[in-house]
C-alpha cells in the first residue's frame, strides 16, 4: 500500500511537475513570443522609420538638385542617362539620352576624359540661341565608369570680366596720355626752351592743363571706386539746398560762359543719403549742361516732389546728344564727342558716377535730348531712401 501510494505520489509529482513545467514552458514561450512579437514590432517600426527617412532623404536630394542652378548630369558605365535636374535641360536647351547625344562637343570630350581618370575634367563652350557660355566639370564617380557632369552658366561672370579688362584697358590710355604729353613738356624745357620766356610760359601752361587733367581722372576714378561699394545712407539730404550751393560754386564759370542759370525749387522734403555723394549727382549734371551749352543759351535746374520722390532736373539748350549715343552716355569714358569732352576738362565719367549715386539711393537717372535744342536730365530719388523703398 505504502508502495503504490508512494507510486501514486511519484506519478503525480511528476505530473504535476510535468503540468509546472509545461506551464512553465508555456508561460516562458508566451513570453518570448511577447518580446519576439515587441522586437518584430521595433524591427517593423525601424524599417518603416528608415523607410520614410530614405523617402525623406530622396525627396530632400529631389528638392536640392532641382533647385540648383547647376546642370547635374549622372551617365552609368554605358554612357546612359541614368539622373538629370531641370537645370541641365535649361542651360543645354535638350536632354541627352546617351553621351552620344551630348552637346556642345568640348562636354561630350570632358566626359570622355573623365572615365576612368582621378581627375575633373572641364570645359568651357558657347551655345547659339540663345547665346550663352557654359562651363562645366565632369568627374568619374564610383568604382564603375560612370561620370557626373556639372554644367553652369557663366555668361554674367565672362560679361563682367570683359566690362573689367574694357575698363582697365580703358582707364590705362586715359592716364597714358596726359602723362605723355607732360614728360614730353618736361623734356621740351629741359632741352632748351626754358631759355626761351614765351616757350617756356606755353610748356608750363600745357605741364599745369595735362597734370590737372590727370589729377581730375584720377579723382572721378576714386569716386567710382568708392560708389561701386555703396552710398552712405545715414544723413537727411534736402536736395534744393545742394543744387544752390553747386550753382554757387560755379558762379565764376558761368559768367564766364554767358549762360544764364536758374533754379526752381519750392520746398522739397529731404532725402535719406549721403550730401556728399549727392553733391557729386548734381555738380557732374550741372557741370556738364555748362560744358555742352554754348554761350547765349541756358540752364534750368529744377528740385521738386512728385509720387514720394525727389526730382532733379537740368535742362540745357545746348548741343544734344544724338538718339544714337543716348543709351550709352552713362557708360564709363562713352563720349558723344571726344575732342569737345577733352577740350572742356572732361574725363567722359560724370555721368557714370551720376548713375551709380542715383542707383545706390534707390533711384534712376533718365536723359531725353534733340541735337542742336538741348539735353534734359532728370534724377528720381526715394524720399525714404533705398532701404524703405524696398520694403514692400
Ligand atoms: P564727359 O566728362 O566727357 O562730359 P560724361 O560721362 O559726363 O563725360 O558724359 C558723357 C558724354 O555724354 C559726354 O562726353 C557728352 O558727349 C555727353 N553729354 C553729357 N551731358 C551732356 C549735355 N548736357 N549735353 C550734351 N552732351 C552731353
Amino acid at each position: 500500500m505504502a508502495g503504490w501510494s508512494v507510486a501514486v505520489g511519484v506519478t503525480l509529482g511528476a505530473v504535476a511537475g510535468a503540468l509546472i513545467a509545461a506551464r512553465w514552458v508555456a508561460s516562458r514561450s508566451r513570453a518570448e513570443g511577447q518580446a519576439l512579437r515587441e522586437r518584430t514590432a521595433h524591427a517593423e517600426a525601424e524599417l518603416a522609420r528608415q523607410e520614410r527617412s530614405s523617402a525623406d532623404q530622396r525627396h530632400l536630394q529631389d528638392v536640392v538638385l532641382s533647385s540648383m542652378e547647376e546642370g547635374v548630369l549622372l551617365m552609368d558605365d554605358r554612357g546612359r542617362r541614368v539622373f538629370s535636374n531641370p537645370a541641365l535641360e535649361q542651360h543645354l536647351g535638350f536632354l541627352p539620352d546617351v553621351i552620344d547625344e551630348l552637346r556642345p562637343l568640348p562636354f561630350r570630350d570632358a566626359v570622355g576624359r573623365a572615365i576612368g581618370s582621378e581627375e575633373i575634367q572641364r570645359a568651357e563652350a558657347e551655345t547659339s540661341a540663345p547665346s550663352k557660355w557654359l562651363r562645366a566639370s565632369a568627374i568619374s564617380v564610383g568604382p564603375d565608369r560612370s561620370v557626373l557632369l556639372v554644367v553652369r552658366d557663366v555668361t554674367e561672370a565672362r560679361r563682367l570680366e570683359a566690362v573689367r579688362r574694357d575698363f582697365v584697358a580703358n582707364a590705362s590710355h586715359e592716364l597714358k596720355t596726359p602723362a605723355a604729353s607732360i614728360r614730353a613738356a618736361a623734356e621740351t624745357l629741359r632741352n632748351g626752351a626754358l631759355e626761351d620766356p614765351p616757350a617756356a610760359q606755353r610748356f608750363t601752361e600745357q605741364l599745369e592743363r595735362e597734370a590737372m587733367r590727370l589729377s581730375r581722372i584720377v579723382s572721378d576714378l576714386l569716386d567710382l571706386s568708392r560708389l561701386e561699394g555703396g552710398s552712405d545712407l545715414a544723413e537727411r539730404v534736402r536736395l534744393d539746398a545742394v543744387a544752390a550751393d553747386e550753382i554757387e560754386r560755379l558762379e565764376d564759370r558761368l559768367a564766364e560762359a554767358e549762360l544764364t542759370l536758374e533754379l526752381h525749387a519750392d520746398g522739397v522734403p529731404s532725402v535719406a543719403g549721403s550730401g556728399r555723394d549727392l553733391a557729386l549727382l548734381v555738380r557732374n549734371l550741372i557741370d556738364n549742361a555748362v560744358r555742352y551749352t554754348p554761350a547765349g543759351g541756358r540752364v534750368d535746374v529744377t528740385v521738386t516732389s512728385q509720387d514720394g520722390k525727389v526730382v532733379v532736373r537740368v535742362a540745357d539748350t545746348g548741343l544734344g546728344i544724338p538718339q544714337r549715343d543716348l543709351p550709352r552716355v552713362f557708360e564709363r569714358f562713352y563720349r558723344v564727342d571726344r575732342a569737345r569732352s577733352r577740350e572742356t576738362g572732361g574725363t567722359g565719367l560724370g555721368l557714370a558716377i551720376v548713375k551709380h549715386v542715383a542707383e545706390n539711393h534707390g533711384g534712376e537717372v533718365t536723359v531725353t535730348s534733340e541735337l542742336a535744342s538741348g539735353s534734359t536730365f532728370e534724377v528720381r530719388l526715394p524720399v525714404g531712401g533705398k532701404t524703405r523703398s524696398a520694403a514692400p
